[in-house]
């Protein structure tokens, strides 16, 4: 785990911030198990709110010059927002949304 200090406040992976002075202990587990539910929960929503891009994607064999450029600057404007809000399991499925994305995008162009 990592923790990152910014003005004044400490913040672990897990999840879990306190203030300068006082204690820090605590049990990351708990905040992990939390955050695997979020990231569940986050990519659910994704595959439902964006089924409309999805479907019809072949990954293997996108269409030739599919442009999903909208949607991948949107899903990474989402996950600079939710790492600014402080949600990291947000952001990491939201990067991983524009990046399956940009793959597609890229074998497309290429076929
Ligand atoms: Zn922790």
């Amino acid at each position: 785990m990592s923790i990152q200090e910014k003005d004044n406040v400490f913040y672990c992976d897990c999840g879990f911030t306190w203030h300068r002075g006082n204690s820090g202990a605590h049990d990351c587990g708990k905040g992990l198990r939390l955050q695997i539910v979020d990231l569940t929960a986050a990519i659910e929503k994704l595959q439902s709110d964006q089924r409309p891009i999805y479907i019809g994607i072949d990954f293997a064999a996108p269409a030739q010059g599919a442009d999903y450029q909208g949607a991948i600057d949107l899903l990474r404007t989402g996950a600079a927002n939710e790492l600014d809000n402080g949600c990291r399991a947000h952001h990491n499925a939201l990067i991983f949304a524009a990046n399956v994305l940009e793959n597609a995008q890229a074998f497309g162009a290429k076929s």
